[in-house]
């Protein structure tokens, strides 16, 4: 390597503009440079400006790279016209190393840049095959952290087109196709079929293609062959804003991705007790005797609260009723509920006692059930154009309850003791 030019002035280092080695060399991953600015920042971090770098900045929905420069740890690379800003970690840092002037040793984290060559190449060869299956265009791309995601110009795409075009990806990967940079100038940009317009500042306009499939006008980072991309997945597909957003894995993500997928379904077939492959059989089947028991269940303890509530009112006035239920029937004390069955359940929580003054009104009587230990009441009337939300309501804010209802009413309390004292006021004044 020849050795860098030391010394410089720094305003003339300054207005050197830095060499994008990503883009010409997108394999390098280590190179010297040399610092032609150098800024300390007040948050303990330094920004750095390189003659050259082969830290790919963020751009075209691709996230900048990480590494290392010198030895200290790279936090953002951004571009912003001509220049490309590095800003490091400066933590422990030698200061001399990093003047301007310095030569700086670049180290890109290579399995981050692998990562999101794979993302990026996979996203050109999805946009290619939904073009081309689907002729929906690509509006824009996005490389997340998880997955990544493309809005394709289609208002609808159903889970079988994404398993075509899924299908259709996977064979071009199978099959390897070389990927090729064409650089223009020397090339002319107007004899390959682009997918979309070049931008048109580019001094050399690069075009990615993948072996006679692709041709697209591209400066992000890429693989050497569509095989590298080694697997992909759709996860999903939604509208978004009358376009399609798909959403989508490549390389160790999908991989990861369907070592997970079969760990849970290798995990349903043991709980279940099936082979993996009659997991969906047994599910569906599972969920119809789900929906087929619960229908029964209510049925059954419905008919359990009638008969219960039909023991309580054989029992009134003072009789023995069943353990944990104490009934009364509130007396004229108690204004336009007089004669409503009130029961107070130590042992019932507030699904029980709901059924239980619905079962009151089947069995003809008005009734208030209430739940000591959820601090909640039901009630229920057999009087026809009774608003039952109307007649509590007042009396619920006395006492910090919050319910409503009209026929069916609900309501609960901060707690039992609030309860018990609204049902005490309910009662009126003893007699
Ligand atoms: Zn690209």
């Amino acid at each position: 390597m020849l050795p860098l030019p030391l010394g410089l002035p720094h305003a003339i280092l300054h207005f050197m503009k830095c060499k994008q080695l990503f883009y010409d060399r997108p394999s390098l991953l280590e190179a010297d440079a040399l610092i032609v600015l150098s800024v300390p920042t007040a948050s303990g971090q330094l920004v750095l400006e390189l003659d050259q770098t082969p830290f790919y900045p963020e751009g075209g929905g691709q996230p900048f790279d990480l590494g290392t420069i010198n030895g200290q740890r790279v936090v953002s690379v951004i571009k912003q016209y001509d220049r490309i800003i590095h800003t490091i970690e400066a933590d422990g840092a030698d200061s001399s190393l990093f003047a301007s002037g310095s030569r700086a040793r670049c180290v890109v984290d290579a399995a981050r840049r692998l990562d999101h060559s794979r993302q990026h190449t996979a996203q050109h060869l999805l946009s290619a095959t939904v073009l081309r299956l689907l002729g929906a265009p690509t509006k824009s791309f996005h490389l997340g952290e998880r997955y990544s995601t493309i809005d394709v110009d289609t208002p609808v795409m159903d889970r079988a087109d994404a398993d075509t075009v899924e299908t259709a990806v996977l064979e071009v990967i199978r099959d390897d196709y070389p990927i090729i940079t064409h650089l223009c100038p020397p090339e002319d940009p107007d004899t390959f079929p682009l997918r979309r317009k070049p931008p048109t500042d580019a001094e050399v306009l690069r075009i990615l293609e993948i072996d006679g499939i692709d041709y697209t006008p591209c400066a992000g980072t890429h693989l050497q062959s569509s095989g590298a991309i080694l697997a992909f997945r759709i996860l999903k597909t939604e509208k978004y804003k009358g376009m399609t957003r798909i959403y989508f894995l490549a390389g160790e993500r999908a991989q990861d991705d369907y070592m997970r997928l079969a760990a849970s379904v290798r995990q349903a077939a043991a709980v279940a007790g099936c082979a993996e492959d009659d997991v969906p059989a047994f599910m569906a089947g599972a969920m119809e005797k789900t929906v087929r028991l619960e229908s029964e269940l209510k049925g059954a303890l419905d008919g359990l609260a009638i008969f219960e509530m039909k023991a309580v009112l054989d029992g009134l006035p003072g009789g023995p009723g069943i353990p944990g239920i104490e009934a009364t029937v509130l007396e004229q004390g108690s204004g336009a509920l007089a004669g409503f069955v009130l029961l107070r359940c130590t042992d019932r929580d507030y699904a029980g006692v709901a059924r239980l003054a619905k079962a009151g009104a089947v069995c003809g009587r008005s009734t208030m059930a209430a739940s000591l230990g959820d601090a909640k009441i039901a009630a229920s009337t057999t009087v026809n154009g009774t608003d039952l939300g109307k007649l509590l309501k007042p009396l619920l804010q006395i006492h910090g309850g919050k319910g409503g209802g009209s026929s069916f009413f609900q309501a609960a309390f901060a707690g039992s003791g609030e309860l018990s004292v609204f049902l005490e006021a309910l009662e009126g004044p003893s007699s």
